[in-house]
């Protein structure tokens, strides 16, 4: 599903990564095409509760 140049600047939002990197914008219209661009897991692969060692 393609967007036209308003609906996409009226409607668009800031889309991150899992550590809050900035990927794209899109808007309902074009958001599973652009996302489709990225690694599927790239979302949610920091989201797993997988223990962080800290040896600060
Ligand atoms: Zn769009």
């Amino acid at each position: 599903m393609t967007c036209d140049f308003d609906y996409h600047r009226a409607n668009r939002s800031a889309q991150y990564d899992g550590l809050g990197i900035f990927l794209t914008y899109t808007c309902p219209k074009c958001h599973r095409e652009k996302m489709a661009g990225f690694r599927a897991d790239i979302r949610d692969r920091y989201e797993t509760d997988e223990p962080i060692e800290d040896e600060a």
